[in-house]
């Protein structure tokens, strides 16, 4: 295909409508077309990246590759295509008007004043255009945060204006709308949709496509209705309806004829076929699947969104061995020596969650006593990991006060410790250790057979460690350090061979497990479980 096309994603009437798993459907299905996709997210609040935030803000802060913390529906564009996102696929405004900012303190402007246009729209410009520069992809879709009348999406939605005038036919815009039914007068209401693609027009962007979300299904007339009110062809009023799993969404608009709306806008052929096979493989896999798997999540913050990739990691990897995920959240702040059997026993499996400060952690580490003197399969990641090895440090090396640096600086027995690079460190913002580094896995080790292979490569997000000064008294008392970065030496994954699955891993593998390719540990991890369960 000769230049990129552009395709913007925008929402009104109300937020989490579910933008970012729209704009992960189309990138799926263009894809299942053939086509070379990636997806764009803008986020318009002033934090330069998610980082920062507390997980009850924006949910679970995504790392890509690269090692930018990103909004979490870059997590659904890579579980849902599988493409591997960089920092140039999240923006905020705050870094935005940071490198408008800089460019000025550097003299870039020579001399003018800086305006929010065209300054500000030419920067978020540059950072669209700038996925599709070197022509790597047939399509770059671009999703904006927030709904149309906020303030702070404005300086996007004018980019887009702008941009839909210069491209031409290289660019539409999807706008995502909410119908809401009324039950007292059982009718479906579109006037919300109306006004939202009002105002979208007196920004100057007539939309091409409406997906409207409603909880019941949409008639002809009403989607006519739509479409006469909008300037939009009656076609290209899409209807999205609750489902059953996020992952039925890209059928559902196949079924509508989304991607070949999209198409037929770009004056492009619709003759090849979408590729649909393993996905459709997969949602027959997890239709069938009637047995139920039973995860706990031991963390601090009782909220869906903030284990979000753990969750999608866990449920793709329990369809993959046939089995209905039922996951229930366990509150390590509540969790005692006494309980800690009533919560865990239900469980077949148990994943110690990920984390920071003090909050939670030794709830976290009687759950994990608990799990590995009962032999119930544990994944610990990250944080989860770090306090497998203060447990059993305490419990068994016999250092009662072990700890983590990050949690008591004082302590004798730092067996996490803070990594040396990150001693000088004050700024808080985008300096931990993140994104992807390698790392060898020990021949004959758990993790080793999971994946198959010696070398591997996962994303990071912590800023301490695994104290190698401890490394030999744990190895020589059962706690093993199967993963190693060959560059570093830092420890990335503990295992307790005397357990069935016993795992930590200093990474996050969960940021890249995807519906076509689930993640080794999390499907060992399961499987383990099952085993588990059969033996009760
Ligand atoms: N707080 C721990 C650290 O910084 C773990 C971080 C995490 O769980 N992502 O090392």
């Amino acid at each position: 295909m000769a230049e990129t096309k552009y395709i913007f994603v925008t929402g009104g009437v109300a937020s989490s409508l579910g933008k970012g798993i729209i704009s992960a459907s189309v990138g799926m299905l263009l894809q299942a077309r053939g086509f070379k996709v990636t997806i764009q997210k803008f986020d318009p609040y002033i934090n330069i990246d998610p980082g920062t935030l507390n997980p009850y803000e924006h949910g679970e802060c995504y790392v890509t590759e690269d090692g930018q913390e990103t909004d979490l529906d870059l997590g659904h564009y890579e579980r849902f295509t599988g493409i591997r996102t960089t920092r140039d696929n999240n923006y905020t405004t705050g870094q935005i008007y940071k490198s408008v900012i800089e460019k000025e303190r550097r003299g870039d402007y020579l001399g003018r004043t800086i305006q929010v246009i065209p300054h500000i729209t030419d920067e978020i410009k540059r950072s669209i255009m700038y996925l599709g520069r070197k022509n790597q992809y047939d399509f770059v879709i671009t999703e904006v945060g927030g709904t149309v009348g906020d303030i702070e999406s404005t300086p996007f939605l004018e980019t887009i204006r702008q941009l839909k005038w210069e491209l031409g036919k290289r660019a539409l815009c999807i706008h995502l709308t909410y119908v809401p039914y009324l039950a007292a007068a059982k009718e479906l209401k579109t006037k919300p949709t109306q006004h939202s693609v009002k105002e979208l027009q007196s920004l100057g962007i007539q939309p091409d496509i409406l997906v409207l979300r409603a909880e019941k299904d949409l008639s002809v007339n009403l989607r006519k209705k739509v479409a006469a009110f909008c300037n939009v062809s009656p076609e290209a009023v899409i209807q999205s309806i609750d489902q059953n799993t996020i992952y039925e969404v890209p059928v559902r608009m196949a079924e509508q004829k989304l991607d070949s709306i999209i198409l037929q806008k770009f004056n492009l052929s619709t003759e090849k076929e979408a590729e649909m096979g393993p996905w459709m493989h997969f949602l027959e896999r997890r239709h069938n699947a009637k047995e139920i798997i039973r995860i706990g999540l031991v963390g601090k913050y009782n909220l869906q969104d903030a284990y979000k990739s753990i969750l999608e990691s866990l449920s793709q990897a329990a369809t993959y061995n046939d089995r209905k995920l039922k996951t229930e959240f366990i509150n390590s702040e509540k969790l005692t020596t006494d309980n800690v059997a009533g919560y865990i026993d239900k469980m077949d499996g148990i994943i110690i969650c990920p984390g920071f400060g003090q909050r939670g952690i030794e709830g976290k580490i009687i759950a994990t006593q608990y799990c590995r003197e009962h032999d119930i399969p544990t994944f610990g990641i990250c944080l989860g990991m770090q306090m497998m090895v203060i447990e059993y440090a305490r419990n068994v090396l016999g250092y009662k006060d072990a700890n983590s640096a990050e949690m008591d600086s004082g302590t004798t027995h730092n067996v996490i410790d803070i990594m040396e690079e990150q001693k000088s460190i004050t700024n808080m913002g985008g300096t931990m250790r993140l994104g992807a580094y390698d790392c060898t896995l020990k021949k004959g080790s758990l993790v080793f057979q999971a994946y198959g292979k010696a070398k591997i490569a996962e994303r990071h997000r912590h800023r301490y460690e695994f104290n190698n000064n401890y490394k030999e008294e744990f190895e020589n008392n059962g706690l093993i350090c199967t993963g190693i970065n060959p560059t570093t030496n830092l420890v990335e994954i503990v295992e307790v061979p005397a357990c069935k699955w016993f795992v930590g891993t200093q990474f996050h593998p969960e940021y890249s497990s995807t519906v076509l390719q689930p993640h080794p540990l999390f499907m060992s991890f399961i499987k383990a479980s099952i085993e588990a369960a059969a033996n009760k």
